[in-house]
This record gives C-alpha cells, structure tokens and sequence, in this order.
C-alpha cells in the first residue's frame, strides 16, 4: 500500500517522467503498456491485436483538461481517430474510451454539459464509423455526474458503455439500477482510493463486492465487460456465464495492453470475446506508473530488459 502511494505520488513528478523516457530499460515498459504517442501508433496496435483475433478499445491519455479550447482538441482528436479506425477497415474490431474530464467534466459549472456534448459528437462519429463507446470512470468525486452523463446520452445512444468499480460501496445499487436488457457495463476494481466512508479499502472485500455486482449483470440481461487481470474472478466469470446460458458473444473479457497476453490469447483461442484497453498519446507518464502501482511486478520486466543488454 505504502508503494502504491509512493508511486501514485511519482506520477506527478515531471523530472521522473522524462528520466523514464530517456532510459532504455524503462522505455521498453512504456512500448509494452502504451501503443504510441499518435492515433496511427494505436491503430496499428488494434490491427495486431485483430490479427490475434482480440478486440481493442482506445483511450487518449489525459485527463483534467485545463480549458474548454483543450477539451474541444481531444474530442477533435477521438473524432480523428475514428476515421483512421473507420479507413483501416478496424470498425468492428475496435471502439474508443474516453475519460470525461478529458472532454470537460472537470471544468466548473459548465463541466458537465461541455462533456455531455463533447462525448455525444464522439458517439455520434462512432455511429458513423460502425462502433461504440465506453465512458471511462474516474475517482469518486466523479461518478455522480459521469452516471448523469452517461444516462442521458443512453437515451440516443444506448449501447453506449459505462464503467462500474467494485472498490465503491454504491456500486452495487449503480449495477442492479443500470442492469437491463443490453446495457454495456465494464465492471472494474477500480484504480483509485476510495475514502473509508464511500469504498471498501480491503482487498477481500473489493474481490467480493466485484463478484456480487458480476452476478447481478450476468443475471439481468445486460452485456458484462469484465475488466480484470485477477485470474480467479476470470475463472468466475466464465462460471456466471456458463450458469445464466450466456454465449461467446453475450459478454466480453477486457484486460490492458500488455497485462497477461498470453492470456488474453488463451480466452480467444477458446472462443470467447476479449477486448484490449490500448492507450496511446503523449500523456503516458500517468498511466504507466499507475500500471506499476497496481502490479509492482511490472518492474521486474524493466529488470529484466537491463539485464539482458
Ligand atoms: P488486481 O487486484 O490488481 O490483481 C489481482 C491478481 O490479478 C494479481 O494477484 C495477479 O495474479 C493478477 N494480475 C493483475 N495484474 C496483472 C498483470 N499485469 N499481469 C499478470 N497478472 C496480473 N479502473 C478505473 O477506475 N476506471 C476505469 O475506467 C478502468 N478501466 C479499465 C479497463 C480495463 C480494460 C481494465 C483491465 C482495467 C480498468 N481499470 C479501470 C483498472 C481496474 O480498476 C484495476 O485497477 C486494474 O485492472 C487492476 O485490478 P485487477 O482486477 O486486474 O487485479
């Protein structure tokens, strides 16, 4: 836990961020987590992914936009995208996800209809290229107005997908509330603390609450997107589906870009449908230490490299 703050904290640190660019151990961590700095870098990662038959779902880093002239450039940016997606002939194998705050959420009182619109123009260019869109989920102070958001653009368009984290306590009320014939739902952990009042801080009981909103999604009609590395909730998943005569195309696994490939080709060797979170763009530096946070184990792989020059 202590390490986790630590390198949470790391990531604000603009001289850490361009040491680890510089470094050729640490630059081969960033090359396994992060598809690129263009949309052509992340275009190309969606069609090896397609070749290994996996799904993809494309995140421009960033978050917190400082203006609204910033966050009209990032929608401009997932409308571009979409195109090199659309031109590629990659539509049915990749959607994009977006971070509301990215869009403008985070800008005031006007925040939250700057990023309703801003994510409707996105839904709206996915439309056209043939795909979808999820609505990332971000720290708690957030999920009130991105559940607002995402409800009202459900009602022109409602495969849009939302996140649900199993760390928050009201997750379990947002499934059972959100759960309906169809409905999208990527249900995580959660990447961020909760405070003791509005989260669940023991791990036991983040894994348990996961397993109970899972249920509830398997059991309604909705289409799970089960976003883990956890190989026992993914053991569980496969047993939820098993139960509620759910189909290979009647939920999705989703892990990130270089979290257990060979995993990732083992659930599609099978059949079953995975979907790849590729992120890409010039704000990597966040992420990737997040990714560290997370698993301290990904270290080692950076070791590794160093070792092996
Ligand atoms: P953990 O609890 O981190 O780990 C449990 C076990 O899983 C480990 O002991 C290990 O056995 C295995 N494991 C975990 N990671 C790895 C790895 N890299 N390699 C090998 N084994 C591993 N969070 C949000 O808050 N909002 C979002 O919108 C969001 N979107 C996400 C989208 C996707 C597709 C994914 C996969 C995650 C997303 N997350 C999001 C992050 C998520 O909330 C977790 O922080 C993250 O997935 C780590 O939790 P975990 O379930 O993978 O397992």
């Amino acid at each position: 836990m202590v390490l986790r703050h630590t390198l949470i904290a790391a990531s604000e640190n603009e001289r850490l961020r361009s040491f680890v660019a510089r470094t050729p151990a640490t630059r081969g961590v960033i090359n396994r987590f992060v598809a690129g700095e263009r949309a052509s870098d992340a275009v190309r990662a969606v069609a090896g992914l397609a070749d290994l038959g996996v799904y993809s779902t494309i995140d421009h880093l960033g978050e917190n936009t400082a203006d609204p002239a910033q966050a009209g450039g990032i929608t401009r940016e997932y409308l571009t995208l979409l195109e090199l997606i659309y031109d590629a002939g990659l539509a049915s194998w990749a959607e994009v996800s977006v971070k509301p705050t990215a869009v403008g959420l985070s800008l005031g009182a006007e925040g939250e209809s700057l990023a309703a619109d801003n994510i409707a123009r996105i839904c709206e260019s996915a439309a056209a290229a043939g795909t979808t869109v999820t609505v990332d989920m971000e720290d708690e102070s957030w999920v009130p107005a991105t559940l607002r958001v995402v409800a009202v653009l459900r009602r022109e368009y409602p495969w849009l997908g939302c996140v649900l984290q199993s760390s928050l306590r009201r997750t379990e009320g947002d499934a059972a509330a959100m759960a309906g014939p169809g409905v999208r739902v990527r249900l995580c952990k959660g990447a961020y603390a909760p405070s003791a009042d509005t989260g669940h801080r023991d791990k036991r009981d983040v894994d348990r609450a996961f397993v109970r909103s899972l249920r509830t999604l398997f059991e309604s009609g909705a289409y799970p997107m089960v976003a883990t590395h956890d190989p026992r909730l993914v053991a569980i998943a496969g047993t939820l589906a098993r139960r509620n005569g759910r189909g290979h195309d009647d939920f999705e696994y989703q892990m990130v870009l270089g979290a257990r490939p060979a995993e990732q080709r083992r659930l599609a060797g099978l059949g079953a449908r995975v979907r790849v979170y590729v992120p890409y763009g010039r704000e990597w530096y966040g992420y990737l230490v997040r990714r560290v946070a997370e698993r301290p184990a990904n270290l080692l792989f950076a070791a590794r490299a160093v070792a092996s020059r």
